[in-house]
């Protein structure tokens, strides 16, 4: 496919994917279990460098041994590395979710903050994290989520030739309508781990093969 050169035609190629993703993926929302914002912070923390599915497996026992947040700001950092040891950097891990709930009990009530910017203060709370979390847990568009799925496929579908992930997202936040802000990295990971996977995307198979020029299609 040639790849569109005025403003209507790009619109219009966006509205393409935008409808592909909603006939692909419908409903979906975080693959993180969590039953409050609570509970998804701690989760998004423990997912850096880490698979979903593992996180899924460490948190339930996780959430019964520390039901409150109250039991997380208690304990001591070390302590809850051993418990999330399994999901990796887990020294780093434990230490951001210690402070983040003696920070959100000290400072904040013990009320997650809605607002990406409070929120950002928060130990372990990076900008992914916070979109994840304001997305998720409470429904507000405060950005677009990138992680490497949704990096590498806003790639290979020309919407951004930025390679840092807040510029990437600043992009996607100038395309996007605000409205999909949310629903749009959740169907895109979803997308980059059934067809658009990072080696060898399954080209073949691919809904939006005809509206697709990345460089690294498979034939
Ligand atoms: S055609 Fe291939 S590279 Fe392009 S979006 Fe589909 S799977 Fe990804």
């Amino acid at each position: 496919m040639k790849r569109p050169r005025s403003k209507a035609d790009k619109q219009a190629r966006l509205q393409q994917i935008l409808s592909i993703l909603d006939d692909l993926y419908p409903n979906v929302t975080c693959a993180l279990h969590h039953t409050n914002a609570w509970e998804l912070l701690v989760a998004t923390i423990l997912s850096a460098q880490c698979t979903d599915e593992r996180v899924n497996k460490v948190t339930p026992g996780l959430f019964a041994k520390y039901p409150t947040i109250q039991d997380f700001a208690a304990v001591r950092p070390e302590v809850l590395a051993v418990d999330v040891h399994s999901t990796g950097f887990f020294n780093n891990k434990a230490k951001s979710i210690v402070g983040a709930a003696q920070k959100i009990l000290g400072e904040f009530g013990g009320e997650i903050p809605r607002d990406i910017e409070t929120l950002l203060t928060v130990p372990g709370a990076a900008r992914k994290t916070a979109n994840v979390v304001l997305g998720t847990a409470f429904g507000i568009a405060s950005g677009v989520v990138v992680d490497t799925h949704v990096g590498r496929i806003a790639h290979r579908l020309d919407l951004t030739r930025e390679e840092v992930p807040v510029k990437v997202e600043r992009d996607l936040m100038a395309i996007l309508p605000k409205e999909r802000w949310i629903s749009f990295s959740h169907q895109l990971i979803h997308f980059g781990r059934q067809t658009c996977v990072a080696r060898k995307p399954k080209c073949g198979e691919c809904r939006m093969e005809e509206l697709c020029y990345a460089e690294d299609k498979e034939a």
